[in-house]
């Protein structure tokens, strides 16, 4: 991937956009507005990396962040193109209705980049052994397990295939095509604020064995690191009120057996579920052969490990309510409350069930490990307004982390759509504001060396 070097940065001299971030958002943002013109960087913490799904370039991006005491943690992807470089493409379409009551249009967006990418369920004869033993199974015990959407290209690619998923590298690909500057290993840690207005950022480069400090000046800064760095950016940076409530996390399980005489392959993890009350969800936790390895060795499930084509897997996710807090020193703490417990009980029994019903023995899990989604800590209307903007001018946010509250559903289209609407928005804005006289000629300095 091009990349753009210090001293090309240097000769750049001013970004209309500095977007902190290459994930989902990031891309997406960078991709738009490059498109449309403006002179756009991207800086992203992790590395330049070839993307693949094998086991050790899964442990090379695969981040795992504790949320506390519980025993729960989330995992997301550090590497330029951010956490679809691990995600399982299930796409569940944002609620329109719910996002233009806030002020925002993303229904325009979903039709376009459902026309653009493609959206499609597995189909049903591509159904492999594993998900249609979870779902006569699922099915015997009276549940409705159906299929999901997928940002999958099932037409071009007749068996699973890692490249058959869409991912934000790929757009990550074409904004620097349309001219976007990207500098990977840039870790963000400071927003330059002046007079209420931002101004550019402070990151961290490594060089030699220290480390660089850069400041690099643009007119407007989106931050876009993710719900699990983005919260704690904004905070240490001033933003009023970011956690104040709490946040949620999708907890769950994972469990699985071994059904004597199954012969199950690789297949789309996510891609097929069920909804067993309005709060707990089951689904295919049927993982390729690599992330089952890490999970197996990493759990000391060693039957389990060797037993692919037989283990059965089925995860249990409940939508649990606000609890517990974001430090001070930016670690996340989850509390939660006796209504989750119920929650979690409910799905994990009913889990049980259903491989129980499937033939499956050795039934295991990880305990109370799984989280999902983090949210709650951003909010749009609170944190940030109907064009993502902070109360500081020039500072938007956009990424997983401002979500509303009552969406629950898988992030990646929902923060796609967030991403072009805001990028429309920018766009539409007039060239002469764009060139106003806050423009930096001195794009970039030296700060300090660590
Ligand atoms: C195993 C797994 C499976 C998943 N499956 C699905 C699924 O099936 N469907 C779905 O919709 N979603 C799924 N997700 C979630 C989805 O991938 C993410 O929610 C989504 O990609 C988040 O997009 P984002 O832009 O908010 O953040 P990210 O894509 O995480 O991007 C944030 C980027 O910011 C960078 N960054 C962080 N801090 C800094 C900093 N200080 N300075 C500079 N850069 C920084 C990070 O390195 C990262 O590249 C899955 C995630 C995982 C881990």
């Amino acid at each position: 991937m091009k990349q753009a070097t210090a001293g090309q940065l240097e000769q750049t001299r001013e970004y209309d956009v500095i977007i902190v971030g290459s994930g989902t958002a990031g891309s997406t943002l960078a991709r738009e507005l490059a498109r449309g013109g403006r002179r756009v960087l991207v800086l992203e913490r992790g590395q330049d990396r070839t993307l693949d799904e094998r086991f050790s370039s899964l442990v090379a991006i695969a981040n795992e962040v504790k949320l506390g005491d519980e025993g729960l943690s989330s995992m997301r992807g550090l590497v330029a193109g951010g956490s679809t470089s691990l995600y399982f493409g299930v796409a569940d379409s944002p609620d329109c209705a719910s996002f233009a009551a806030l002020g925002i249009d993303v229904a325009t967006e979903l039709e376009a980049i459902k026309r653009e990418l493609g959206v499609a369920m597995l189909p049903e004869a591509r159904m492999g052994a594993k998900p249609l033993a979870l779902k006569q199974a699922a099915e015997s015990l009276g549940h409705a397990w159906v299929r999901r959407e997928m940002l999958v290209d099932f037409d071009r690619y007749p068996d699973y295939a890692y490249d058959a998923k869409w991912r934000a590298r790929d757009f990550l690909d074409d904004a620097i095509s349309a001219g976007a500057d990207l500098v990977t290993s840039a870790t963000v840690s400071k927003l330059v604020i002046e007079q209420g207005r931002v101004v550019g950022v402070e990151y961290a480069r490594k060089r030699g064995f220290g480390k660089e400090l850069q400041r690099i000046h643009g007119r407007k800064v989106i931050v876009a690191a993710g719900e699990m760095a983005t919260p704690q950016l904004l905070r240490d940076n001033g933003i009023a009120g970011i956690g104040a409530r709490g946040f949620y996390c999708n907890p769950g399980y994972a469990l699985y057996g071994i059904v004597p005489g199954l012969r199950g392959n690789d297949g789309y993890v996510g891609s097929s579920s069920a909804q067993i009350s309005p709060e707990v969800e089951l689904g295919d936790a049927n993982v390729h052969r690599s992330l089952h390895r890490m999970m197996m060795l990493g759990g000391m499930k060693l039957r389990h490990l060797f037993s692919y084509p037989g283990t059965l897997g089925i995860g249990v996710k409940v939508k649990d309510g606000f609890g517990g807090e974001l430090r001070p020193d930016g670690r996340f703490h989850k509390r939660m409350d006796d209504k989750d417990r119920e929650k979690l009980a409910l799905g994990r029994n009913e889990a049980l069930r259903v491989l129980e019903k499937a033939g499956a023995r050795h039934i295991t899990d990880f305990g109370l490990t799984a989280a999902g989604r983090i949210g709650g800590l951003v909010r749009i209307g609170e944190h940030v307004d109907s064009r993502f903007e902070t109360e500081v001018a020039g500072l938007h946010v956009c990424d997983g982390s401002v979500i509303p509250d009552d969406q629950r559903g898988t992030p990646t289209l929902t923060i796609v759509c967030m991403a072009r609407a805001l990028a429309k928005m920018l766009l539409s804005e007039s060239s002469a504001d764009r060139t106003d006289a806050q423009l930096r000629s001195d794009a970039r300095e030296v700060v300090a060396e660590a």
